[in-house]
């Protein structure tokens, strides 16, 4: 039914948004209002869609009647369907201020989670809002951001949480996405959206912390000088491979433009792959 952006191996495609492939699930609901303005959208707000299924949450976001949308929404499986591209702005975050910004939405991608949201206990079980009962092994106790005391919460499935991640790591990339943000922030007094059973610090610290390190990693080998008295350069990053021209000579500076194993392709008068052993950073 929905497409998967983990199943398809194409997710660029799918991140692009004006030129979907043909197996993605998408709606194209007409529920937005344009095309960003350049340089936006910047930002990604996750959301929970207070309901028990996928199929509820698009019933509702597809109808014409209720005045609210979303670009995805992220089944318990992982799986996606997309109702609005991600050119467009959709309606997700209602009144919303964040960092002198007051209208989310003409910044920003939002993402639903199928989550029933905050439950209430009932003997041994927790109720929703729309009165579906959940067991005890699907519920934490936690107290939200907003608030000072502890509620129950239904939690995520490690598959939404995996699909929501490579969905923004994506967005990232396509858009240079900066801040990911959660409803409750920017309408903390009308949203308590993902809620504290999404692990939304941890979740953006993860993914902007390893890009700043690979980036940083790509700096640090930039630049580099031959150490060995003669080193060879070759081909392809293999010691059968021919040498594309007589050794580079110690002292050589050379720019680095791949790593792949022990071996870096870099620039010089000529381009080609060395051992990273006789090369050092500089
Ligand atoms: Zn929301």
């Amino acid at each position: 039914m929905a497409f998967d952006v983990l199943k398809s191996k194409n997710p660029t495609a799918f991140a692009v948004g004006f030129s979907l492939a043909e197996n993605t699930n998408f709606k194209g609901i007409s529920k937005h209002s344009g095309v960003f303005n350049n340089e936006m959208p910047d930002t990604i707000v996750i959301h929970y869609t207070a309901s028990g299924s996928a199929e509820s949450a698009i019933n509702t976001l597809s109808n014409p009647n209720v005045k609210a949308s979303a670009h995805i929404i992220v089944d318990w499986d992982g799986s996606i369907t997309q109702l609005i591209p991600f050119n467009k702005i959709a309606w997700h975050a209602g009144r919303s201020t964040w960092n002198g910004r007051t209208g989310l939405n003409k910044f920003s991608i939002g993402i639903e989670i199928v989550n029933p949201g905050h439950l209430k206990k009932v003997g041994q079980q927790y109720q929703s809002w729309f009165g579906k009962f959940y067991p005890e092994e699907e519920v934490m106790a936690a107290i939200h951001r907003n608030e000072s005391k502890e509620r129950y919460w239904h939690v995520f499935k490690e598959e939404q949480i995996k699909a929501v991640k490579e969905v923004c790591e994506l967005l990232i990339d396509k858009y240079g996405i900066k801040e990911i943000l959660g409803h409750e922030e920017i309408a903390p007094r009308r949203k308590t959206d993902p809620g504290p059973a999404f692990p939304l610090d941890k979740f953006r610290d993860t993914i902007f912390n390893n890009r700043k390190e690979s980036n940083s990693d790509t700096e640090e080998i930039s630049k580099g000088i031959v150490t060995a008295n003669e080193l060879n350069i070759r081909e392809n990053p293999t010691v059968a491979s021919n040498k594309v021209n007589s050794p580079l000579p110690q002292g050589t500076e050379v720019t680095i433009l791949e790593k792949n194993g022990n071996w870096l392709f870099i620039s010089t008068k000529v381009k080609g792959w060395v051992n990273s052993n006789y090369i050092e950073k500089v």
